[in-house]
């Protein structure tokens, strides 16, 4: 089965500078994604361009050409156009988040993220190509990204949807997050030890236990922490056998 990861093509329309081809290679790259498209580049193939795009001159080598738009995304069942600017007849909009969300759902085989040129952005006629139209949030009295930084945003985007880097990471480390039923058996187990070492008063309780629970809420503990606290305090239990009030 096709990852999203192939399924997604970047598209570069009449992009100017040879560097902002490399750059969004490169960016591409980092993210896992190499397909890219190019509609009609002004200068391309370009030592700038292989330059900028440091390691990822293998997108550069298998990228496709095409001299129009229409032939780029032909085979597409999804295409979204980026725009710097919110045009005059309203389309539908989506930002890198929610696309990212829509790209990760299977019922899409072949996507095109497609970018403008550097001077004007993409044309009224090929935005109507576009099912809808991605703006990335922006300060509003400057809204226009470089070209390969708005491939980047876009591309990392996906890339923490379909790779679900949370899951990685704590996984990688074995690093597993304790249930709240056994915060409880601790919580229980510490009030009876602080009880039993005469710490803890439970006719003055003031809000000794509520503060410790939101210390330890605070503090999230990973399994492996809770492992030491908990056999902690059943030295301490085991010690204090006969220290019951
Ligand atoms: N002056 C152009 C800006 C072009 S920047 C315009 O008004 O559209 C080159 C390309 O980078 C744009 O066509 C778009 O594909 C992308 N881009 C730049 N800023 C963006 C933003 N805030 N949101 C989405 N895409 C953006």
């Amino acid at each position: 089965m096709k990852s999203i990861f192939d399924k997604v093509s970047i598209v570069l329309v009449s992009t100017t500078h040879p560097g902002n081809i490399g750059a969004a290679a490169r960016a591409m790259k980092t993210m896992s994604l190499k397909n890219l498209r190019l509609v009609n580049p002004l200068n391309f193939p370009s030592a700038e361009a292989s330059v900028r795009a440091a390691g990822a001159d293998d997108v550069l080598a298998e990228c496709k050409q095409f001299s129009n738009l229409e032939e780029a995304i032909k085979d597409c069942d999804l295409v979204i156009g980026t725009s710097a600017r919110i045009r005059g007849i309203p389309w539908p909009m989506i930002h890198p988040r929610e696309c990212a969300k829509k790209i990760s759902k299977k019922a899409y085989s072949s996507i095109a993220i497609v970018f403008g040129r550097e001077s004007s952005g993409l044309s009224n006629e090929e935005l109507q190509l576009c099912n809808m139209v991605l703006k990335i949030p922006t300060n509003s009295e400057y809204n226009s990204l470089n070209l390969a930084a708005a491939v980047q945003i876009i591309c990392y985007e996906m890339y923490l949807v379909v790779s679900d880097i949370n899951t990685i990471e704590y996984e990688k480390n074995n690093l597993v997050f304790i249930s709240q039923e056994k915060m409880e058996q601790f919580y229980k187990n510490l009030e009876d030890c602080f009880i039993r070492i005469g710490f803890y008063d439970t006719n003055k309780p003031k809000k000794l236990m509520h503060r410790i629970r939101r210390l330890f809420n605070r503090a999230q503990l990973y399994e492996s922490e809770w492992k030491i606290l908990h056999g902690f305090i059943s030295k301490i239990q085991e010690k204090t056998k006969n220290n019951h009030n």
